[in-house]
């Protein structure tokens, strides 16, 4: 009887035993398995910076930092997160897209941005640019056509907590009149040639980067100088097209 109880008290104890390292093992799986997620995303950011966008030349440590800050993959469709530290541009919704990594830092370099800066953005999309241009200036006011993406881009956003952004649903084409000039313009879609409004919202000093055409499109970055506009063709590039053009 005795000794029945002494084993039955062992076995338990056992029991206990291997459940409770089972537990703690599982607990520790777990922990290693929430933290691998960041940090593995993290680690595919810092790669992204070094061999796609560094490699190609892009030079400010400013808007490195930056990229090297914004977690992309919380701007994609949560199936496409392991792909968002990818050398492409991915699909966001709506027919429109993500651009590619590197044509995001190219962009932003060339607009030589500076702390006070205010930018313009037409073409929200999913709000990744606009995150970048937040990290690096004053105010970014943001533009976007189709309201499904602009509400999305505003949801992350401010999750993020970024407080020196502003929303516009409309048509970028005429630009927003009421909050220029602006110090820089990034334009996001392509038109078929330079919107005339944007070029008007522009401060004198005031740099444009845009991509221009139909099919074929290139990466114009135009300066307004005392002189009148100053244009300078950059990269053959591939852009949605801006809509609603008049
Ligand atoms: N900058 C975006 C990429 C956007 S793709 C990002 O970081 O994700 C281009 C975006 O421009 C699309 O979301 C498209 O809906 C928007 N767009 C197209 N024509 C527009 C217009 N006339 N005015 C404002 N946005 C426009």
């Amino acid at each position: 009887m005795d000794y029945s109880r002494t084993l039955l008290h062992y076995s338990l104890n056992i029991f206990i035993l291997i459940g409770s390292i089972l537990a703690g093992n599982c607990n520790k799986l777990n922990e290693q398995d929430q933290k691998k997620t960041p940090d593995r995303l993290g680690e595919m950011r810092l790669k992204m910076v070094e061999y796609q966008i560094e490699a190609r030349g892009v030079k400010n440590q400013k808007v490195l930092e930056a990229v090297r800050k914004v977690p992309r993959h919380l701007f994609v469709p949560e199936h496409l997160k392991n792909q968002a530290y990818a050398d492409e541009p991915l699909p966001i919704g709506s027919g429109q897209t993500i651009s590619q990594p590197y044509i995001v830092a190219y962009m932003t370099e060339q607009l030589h941005l500076q702390e006070n800066d205010r930018v313009l953005e037409v073409g929200t999309g999913s709000g990744y640019q606009a995150a970048i241009l937040a990290e690096l200036v004053d105010s970014v006011f943001t533009i976007e056509i189709l309201p499904e993406l602009s509400q999305q881009a505003q949801k992350v956003l401010q999750g993020l907590d970024y407080k020196n952004i502003e929303f516009k649903i409309g048509n970028g084409f005429y630009g927003w009149p009421e909050k220029a000039p602006f110090d820089a313009i990034i334009v996001t879609a392509a038109p078929e040639n330079i919107p005339q409004p944007l070029v008007d919202q522009l401060q004198e000093g005031g740099r444009m980067i845009i991509p221009v055409g139909d099919f074929f499109q290139e990466l114009y970055l135009i300066r307004k100088t005392a002189k009148g506009l100053e244009k300078e063709r950059k990269l053959p590039v591939r852009f949605v097209p801006l809509q609603g053009e008049p």
